[in-house]
Parts: structure tokens; sequence; C-alpha cells
């Protein structure tokens, strides 16, 4: 799929333009409730769909931009999301960019490093000692971190409606542009541009004519909670033997403790595993704690949550990521790293580059000069990860292969130099400029491997 090229005769993006007269929302019309045609008529400089940390994060940097701000979220807070909680100090340093208080007394399960565990090895690493990220990450249960962003956003000006399920983009007739969505409730909302931040199924980017990659890694994972003595362990743990009869399996169990009695327990895989699809992933988590000691307490009677689970989007798994009007940032434009899993710094990274190509895009007088500034969001996310993902794919191909992935946790789990290296190449962590020979090494071979 090629990158949007600017349209002729680009309509003029204008802050809060009314409905034109080509506009249409796609095969649905449903009465609105007389309590929503009150905002029936809400329009904005930017729509931001969802409010995960992609979305939050677009509005706060929207809204500190003085820009009218809409974010629209089906859900009510606060509400659950599947997840690891995990944060590196990649999404430490988005927090702090942001100005989210994540002191000692606010309410955050601080680690400083990983424990592997793999091969018959184990090794405790702490956090690269970095200028350019924080040498520690945080911990905290989504329910409440997805609530504390979007109030955040909100603090900065940014309107939040939640509640309110998106269910497709209204559309301009001649340019086929999107000027705003409508909602399951039956309400429009207009604005010249849109932003997908609805996560992994992305339906607006769907219904926008934007499918999944099937060339790009995808990773399924599940988790629960269970009361554990564990739970204010300072290092995220990692396993990586996790087995299916003889053959290794790629991908990892963790236990991440939440600092409140409880550890959040999981296991994730990648699609290159041959068993991909068939592996009961429930089943695959009790065998793998069924070898715990009993002291840990991950058994039934301790388990707090059901055991739930969804997909992980690896390595730009949706493109382009503009076109007509929507950028997407986040899960909705595939953004999570396949080398680790992780996905919400790169959700905050990228709804941040989002609002600042949007923000320098408004400014501009003309349309076709806006539209130029909103065609280099997919080149500044390429910049950004391109290469990196490039080599992510090579990973996850590599570790889908049994023979090799036993043969690096047998040989590397025991080299702490080793381990290092590894450890900053999957959690991407390297000085931005300088640093040293590992960091060189890394950045270079990153630069130098073409995005795709
Ligand atoms: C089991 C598991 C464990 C994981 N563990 C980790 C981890 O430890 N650390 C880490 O960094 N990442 C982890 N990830 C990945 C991480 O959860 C995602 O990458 C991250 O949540 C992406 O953020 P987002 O804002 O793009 O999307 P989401 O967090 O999915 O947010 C999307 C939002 O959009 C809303 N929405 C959806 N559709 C609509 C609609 N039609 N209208 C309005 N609103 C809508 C949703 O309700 C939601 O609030 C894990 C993922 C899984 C599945």
């Amino acid at each position: 799929m090629t990158e949007q090229v600017p349209p002729a005769g680009t309509p003029d993006l204008a802050p809060k333009q009314g409905t034109s007269s080509g506009e249409h929302a796609p095969a649905r019309v449903q009465p609105a409730l007389p309590s929503e045609r009150a905002r029936a008529a809400e329009s904005a400089d930017v729509i931001v769909v969802g409010a995960g940390p992609a979305g939050s994060t677009v509005g706060y940097y929207l809204a500190s931009s003085g820009l009218d701000v809409l974010v629209l979220e089906k859900t009510s807070f606060p509400r659950e999301k599947v997840c690891g909680d995990g944060l590196t100090p990649r999404a430490v340093k988005a927090l702090a960019a942001m100005g989210v208080p994540i002191g000692y007394g606010d309410g955050w399960q601080r680690h400083k490093g990983l424990r592997i565990i793999g091969g018959g090895g184990r090794i405790e690493l702490d956090w690269p000692d970095l200028s350019s990220y924080p040498g520690y990450g945080l911990v905290r249960a989504r329910t409440d971190f997805d609530q504390l962003l979007a109030r955040h956003a909100q603090k900065a000006g940014a309107k939040v409606l939640e509640g309110v399920a998106v269910d497709g983009p209204v559309l301009d007739d001649r340019t086929g542009r999107i000027t705003g969505v409508t909602t399951k409730q039956g309400e429009r909302f207009r604005a010249p541009l849109v932003v997908a931040a609805d996560g992994n199924s992305s339906r607006l980017s769907v219904s926008m004519g934007l499918h999944k990659r099937e060339d790009r890694p995808l990773g399924v994972a599940v988790r629960t909670y269970y009361t554990s003595p564990r739970h204010k362990d300072e290092y995220l743990e990692a396993w990586l033997d996790l087995w299916d009869g003889s053959s290794l399996l790629p991908g990892y169990g963790w236990i991440f403790g939440m600092g409140d009695g409880t550890s959040n327990v999981g296991v994730g895989l990648l699609n290159t595993s041959t068993g991909f699809g068939d592996i009961d992933y429930r089943v695959l988590l009790k065998k793998w704690l069924a070898g715990m000691p009993a002291e840990w307490g991950f058994t039934e009677e301790n388990r707090t949550q059901p055991i739930r689970g969804a997909a992980l989007p690896m390595g730009f798994n949706r493109t382009p990521h503009y076109t007509n009007g929507m950028l997407l940032a986040g899960d909705a434009g595939g953004m999570v790293n396949p080398f680790n899993g992780e996905g919400i710094a790169y959700a905050m990274e990228s709804g941040e580059l989002a609002a600042r190509v949007i923000t320098q895009a408004l400014a501009r007088p003309t349309a076709a000069d806006r539209e130029r500034v909103l065609q280099t969001y997919p080149k500044q996310l390429k910049d950004a990860y391109g290469g990196y993902y490039t080599l992510g794919r090579v990973f996850v191909e590599l570790i889908g292969k049994p023979s090799f992935m036993k043969f690096a946790t047998k040989h590397g789990v025991k080299r702490p130099a080793v381990m290092r290296f590894t450890m900053k190449l999957l959690g991407n962590l390297t000085e931005t400029r300088g640093g040293d020979a590992v960091d060189r090494l890394l950045n270079a071979v990153s630069k130098m491997t073409p995005a795709a």
C-alpha cells in the first residue's frame, strides 16, 4: 500500500468548518436520543477517537497548543484494559514530558530493571544508565492509568466524552476526505481532522479502508492477577521457557508486581510459531504457573480476576498512517514493539508526534500547505521506528524457530554482557545521540536498516 498523495483541490481545513453540501455518513442513519441531541451538532478542530494512552496523549498535546480537541471514548472510566501494566523507562519519559505526577507518593509501583529467567539461567539487569531515559520503570493497573491520563488531557483543556462509541466516518463526497464521525448513539461530530486512536481493531481505520497487514508480526497474550507476596518485586520478571510439548515457543511469560498485594501474570506469543492459532493460552498459562513455587501464590484460590486476552499489533501492521484527513496513533497504527511487546510508550510517542504534526499543519495559511505538513506524519514515524521495526520483524522470524530460541536462551541468559546488549536492543533504550559503543552500534544498524 502506498502513502497518500495530497489530492488536488484539498479542502480548506480552517478550524471548526461547517458541514459541506457533499458530506455524508455512509449507510447509517439512526435517530439521536433527546439527551444527546444537545451535543449532536458539536464540532472541533480535531476529533480523537479513543481515550487509551494514544488518544489521551494526542488530546493533551493538542489542547496544550490551544486547539479545540474532542476525544470520544466508547467506555466510561474507570474501565479495564487487558495489559501487563508494565511501563519501561521509555513510557516513564513520555509521562514525565506530559507533567503526569510520577513521584513516590503518586500511586505507582517502581522497579529498577528486568529479571530474565530461561535456558537454566537467571539474571537481573538494571535499566540502562542513560541521559536520554530515566533509570527506572513503573507499574500501574490500566483501570487506573488510562483514567489518570484521560483526566490529565481534560485538565489541559481537551473535551473528553465517555460512553460515546464511534461507528463510522462522515465523508466529503467530492474528495473522500473525513470531515467527522457518527456514533452508535446517533450523534454526529465534525472536525477537519480525525485521529484514529481506537486500538488494535480500529473500526474507524477499517471503515476508511485501512486493514491490518498480513506481512507484519502479531502477538497474542493473556493475563490475570493473583494475590502474591511478590507484589512489591523490584524487577519486572520475564520467563523465556514456554514449552509446547518439546517445542520452545516464541514469546515469554511475565510476573509484574503491582504493589497492591497482587501480581499481574501473563503469557504472550508471536504468530511466527507454527501452532500459533491452535494454542490454548489459558492452558499454557496454567501449565507454566503449575511449575512455580507454592509460596508465590499463583494458584486458583488466589486469582483475583478472570484470565483475559487480546492481540498486540506490531511493526506498523496498519498503514498508511495518514490518509484523507485521518491520522493513526498507537495500536490503531500497529505500533507495538515487535522485540518485546511494549505498546504504551509507542502509543504515547506516536500520539505526541501526531499532535505536533497537526498543530503545525493547522498553523499554515493554505490548505495545500497544511496537507503537505500532514503528509510528513508517516515519514516521521518511519524515521523514528521504521528501521528498528524492520529488524524486529527479522527477530520474530528467528525466534519463531524453536532451535534458534533454544540456542539463544541457553547461551544468552548466562552471559551478562550479551544480556545487557539484548536489553538495550529489545527495550529500544539507547542514547538518542552518542552513548557507548553498544548505543552507537544499535542506532547505526537501526538507521541503516530500511523502513518498510
Ligand atoms: C495481554 C497484553 C499485555 C500487554 N502488556 C503490555 C505492557 O506490559 N506494557 C506495554 O507497554 N504494553 C503492553 N501491551 C500493549 C498495550 O496494551 C497497547 O499497546 C496499548 O494499550 C495501546 O494503546 P492505544 O491507546 O493505542 O490503544 P488502547 O489502549 O486499546 O485504547 C483504545 C481506546 O479506544 C477506545 N475505542 C475503541 N473503539 C472505539 C470506538 N469505536 N469509539 C470510541 N472509542 C473507542 C477503547 O475503549 C480504548 O479506550 C499489552 C497488550 C496485551 C494484549
